[in-house]
């Protein structure tokens, strides 16, 4: 090819490089520090609520100060002023007041602290064959098989008849014991073998195993769940039907770890979506004065259908801006309010699929994410036809493009399987719905929704840059 084609054929035809190839040095060592202080938040991080004590823990030694605190002493809000809001301990909001007025708009990510799990049931604990078991109840998208065969830690909060409130983490500190969900042996699977995959382990099979020493005399029939109920109240004050009023977790008992000789990706639990939590908060405190308010959605629910008082269907985002707006306008009139929320600019942050090598199929490849090919930025999700997708628009995403490439930010796109394979959604609707200009951008993973899942390092360090630089310039 002669020189002027060669240029011209650089110039007009475009292959997303892989960000390895073209990270500095310096960079590159940056990266790796970001990647260890993620795996500290994964492992710190396994429930929302966990999520939110670690981020507004952050937020606080950062400077953020609680907005109840603002409207209680009827503050006047000033620009670069730093504010978080707790949603019932379980999804927050983070901002910096920018220069502009809030009703000009605001740079928006929105991300969710949820991941699939089993939760506990309200009356779960009972005793078969010598074992007390728990009862499950699974929580969002799960292939029910992955969970079987795993150690298993419950985290959670347990309120006493006195109002007491009980955190429960068991399983986490290498000196405490796990729990179980037992698969079976493949020599007595003939029939378990042939079952479709999605009915191998059944939902009700989720059950998981707590104890197996029995406790008391002859005349109690349920021995070893009696020794579990005692060694919970002594340890808590705990009584069985606590359980009712209680939310407890069961998770991998897993620690996020390397993967790989060359230490280039993470495995962890709840990837999906504390990758882009993590990123989204290190992101807003990396910004200083900015010029539109900046804000961090942190929702729950996601994984469910964000239904509920903490998801993002409910109004707590809106709530708190509003709180914001009426403390720095006495004369408060809703449609300030909606003119904040319908010019705003948000990146719905979460994860997306990437290509699989053990699954080549399922993915167009030339419009898929990959791992190392940087921050992935997705025009539509949905399924069968784009069905209940938010479907960016045209002119926003020119807009994060060219703030990701004056700023160095290796992105990709990526495509949530191929047409007619499946799909899902994100809160980027939610967001939409105000008349936000809103695209899903966050980190690719393999596994997704597994109890183990994979990112790589650069991919988390490029959407921490991506999110970084749109807070401030979008
Ligand atoms: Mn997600
Ligand atoms: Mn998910």
């Amino acid at each position: 090819m002669s020189k002027e084609f060669k240029e011209n054929y650089d110039k007009i035809t475009h292959k997303f490089e892989n960000s390895w190839e073209t990270i500095s040095n310096d960079e590159e060592t940056i990266l790796y520090r970001f990647a260890d202080e993620y795996k500290v938040f994964l492992d710190n991080g396994k429930t929302e609520r966990e999520c939110v004590d670690v981020i507004l823990r952050i937020a606080k030694l950062n400077g953020f100060r609680d907005l109840k605190e603002c409207i209680a002493n009827d503050e006047e809000v000033k620009p670069g002023m730093k504010i978080y809001g707790n949603n019932k301990g379980k999804s927050a909001v983070i901002l910096i007041v920018g220069e502009d007025n809030i009703q000009d708009g605001m740079n928006i990510i929105g991300t969710h602290l949820d991941s699939p799990r089993l939760d506990i049931k309200p009356f779960p604990l009972y005793e078969d064959g010598g074992l007390a078991l728990l009862k499950t109840h699974y929580y969002g998208w799960v292939k029910k098989y992955q969970w079987a065969s795993i150690p298993i830690a419950l985290h959670g909060v347990v309120f006493k008849k006195n109002g007491e409130k009980v955190n429960l983490v068991i399983g986490e500190n290498e000196n405490d014991p796990v729990f179980f969900i037992s698969d079976l042996l493949p020599h007595l699977a003939k029939n378990q073998m042939v079952k479709k995959l999605s009915e191998g382990i059944t939902g009700e099979g989720l059950n998981i195993i707590v104890g197996s020493i029995p406790l008391g005399d002859k005349d109690i029939d349920t021995k070893v769940k009696f020794h579990i109920m005692k060694i919970l109240n002594n340890k808590y004050g705990i009584e069985e039907d606590d359980f009712a009023v209680a939310e407890i977790q069961a998770v991998p008992a897993t620690k996020a770890r390397d993967v790989g000789l060359d230490r280039g990706l993470v495995a962890g639990y709840g990837h999906d979506d504390r990758a882009c939590s993590f990123a989204a908060l290190r992101a807003i405190l990396e910004v200083d004065k900015p010029k539109r308010t900046c804000a961090v959605v942190f929702a729950d629910k996601e994984e469910v259908g964000s239904n509920g008082n903490t998801g993002m269907e409910s109004k707590f985002f809106e709530n708190i801006i509003a709180e914001l707006i009426a403390l720095q306008n006495r004369n408060y009139n809703e449609i300030f309010l909606r003119r904040a929320l319908a010019r705003s600019k948000a990146l719905s942050g979460d994860v997306m699929a990437a290509f699989n090598p053990n699954f080549p199929d399922v993915l167009d490849k030339r419009n898929a994410a990959f791992l190392g090919k940087g921050v992935t930025l997705v025009k539509y999700t949905g399924s069968r036809g784009k069905l209940n997708c938010n479907d960016a628009n045209s002119e926003f995403i020119m807009n994060v493009r060219n703030i990701f490439n004056e700023n160095n930010i290796t992105w990709q796109i990526g495509e949530l399987g191929k047409v007619d394979q499946g799909g899902a959604g994100t809160i980027a609707y939610a967001l939409a719905n105000y008349g936000a200009e809103v695209i899903d951008c966050g980190v690719p993973v393999i596994n997704m929704h597994a109890p183990y899942e994979l990112i790589s390092k650069i991919d988390l360090y490029m959407t921490f840059k991506g999110y970084k630089a749109f807070l401030k310039d979008a």
